[in-house]
């Protein structure tokens, strides 16, 4: 038997991490803020037009920043996905927000617009989108709903998934008046824990800076536009490492060379399962046209749970890693919580039993797909 092994992620160095780690040491400035933070802010701004960018310790910091920055009252909503990553919500419920949770769209797995309207309230205080697999919400769609409502309804971005990807021609991350990135380790660029918090919104800016700082306004003060620092703000530690800045620069400076890549993989899987998913009744991801995704990840969705489970299995016995997420929110421990009908989410329901998630990262060749392929066509149910 062949005994290869396929992991599903392997986080890998692209260029210059290590040599840039290395400069980051000997430079003596290894806390947050430093030269390497602030060459990251600058490409992330300029490459995708955003008036700031704030690293951040993770994606789920950036989310809570978001929820610090909306001035949460008691009993204030926030709307969000089923389908998401826990943090997307928690963050939010954090800082006092009551989740509010709207079923998926069967086709991209992206929150379902038609059903927003139904569940904004007076109390509704923002939406967030999560681009799943860096395809793009219908954010016509969601702005024109938001901009329709009597109270101010912001839109917030988890665009963990979405770094580079595009609706209509526009960078993700550029819709909302804040946006969140990751760099975790199975994110398309990486630097182990990190994330950004992009603003669009530049009267979130300062009060964005103080947050992170401890609810100091040290940015100020290093700027020279106070002649000290205090508290003045609530807060915390949000800002990693210039070690972490430094790693995660390397990686970003191969942003073209990554994104092929990835696109390639993409679209390698594609092509070879196109007609094998046609005839097996399996769901291959679905791209609208105007949409550029992000290649983040591979995903089917196969008929039903217990398919699902002999495919990951069956895979597993040939070393192959897949894995699949996403318990849905409303009917996890906290999630029922918050919820009236749990009758209201069949989507999702549906889709976290069906989906799976093919080996996708940087370090992957096409001897390891075709590797893939081969074992997919064999598998029998
Ligand atoms: C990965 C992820 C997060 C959390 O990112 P961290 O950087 O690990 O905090 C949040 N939302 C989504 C959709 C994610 O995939």
């Amino acid at each position: 038997m062949n005994n290869k092994n396929i992991d599903f992620n392997n986080p890998v160095v692209m260029g210059n991490e290590i040599n840039y780690v290395i400069e980051s040491i000997n430079s003596v400035h290894i806390s947050g803020d430093g030269p390497f933070t602030k060459k990251v802010h600058s490409l992330l701004e300029k490459e995708i037009g955003v008036s700031k960018v704030l690293l951040t310790t993770s994606c789920t910091h950036a989310l809570e920043m978001m929820a610090i920055l909306l001035r949460l009252k008691p009993g204030d909503e926030v709307i969000f996905p089923d389908f998401t990553f826990v943090s997307t919500v928690n963050a939010f419920v954090l800082h006092g927000a009551k989740p509010v949770f709207v079923d998926v769209r069967p086709d991209t797995l992206n929150i379902n617009e038609k059903k927003l309207e139904s569940v904004i309230s007076s109390k509704t205080r923002a939406v967030v989108p999560v681009h799943y697999a860096g395809v793009a919400c219908e954010m016509d769609f969601i702005s024109e709903i938001t901009n329709n409502s009597k109270k101010k309804i912001a839109i917030f971005e988890d665009n963990a998934h979405g770094l580079f990807g595009k609706y209509k021609g526009k960078y993700l991350g550029t819709f909302g008046d804040l946006a969140a990135q990751s760099f975790h380790e199975t994110k398309n660029f990486s630097c182990g824990e990190g994330g950004a918090l992009l603003i669009n919104n530049n009267l979130f800016i300062e009060r964005a800076e103080i947050i992170r700082e401890k609810g100091t306004n040290r940015s100020l003060f290093f700027r020279g536009q106070v002649d000290k620092y205090s508290w003045v703000d609530i807060g915390s530690s949000y800002l990693p490492s210039d070690i972490l800045a430094a790693y995660l620069y390397g990686q970003l400076e191969q942003r073209e060379k990554i994104q092929n890549h990835r696109m390639n993989i993409w679209n390698y899987y594609y092509d070879g399962l196109k007609d094998w998913s046609y005839k097996k009744g399996f769901q291959l991801p679905k791209v609208p046209f105007y949409c550029e995704q992000a290649y983040h990840m591979f995903y089917l969705l196969l008929p039903n749970l217990k398919i699902r489970q002999k495919f990951i299995q069956y895979l597993r016995e040939n070393g192959i890693y897949c894995v699949f997420h996403y318990l849905p929110l409303h009917k996890s421990k906290m999630g029922r919580n918050y919820v009236d009908n749990p009758k209201n989410f069949p989507i999702t329901d549906r889709v976290s039993n069906q989906i799976v998630r093919l080996p996708f990262h940087n370090a992957l060749t096409k001897v390891d797909i075709d590797y893939v392929l081969e074992n997919i066509y064999r598998f029998n149910y």
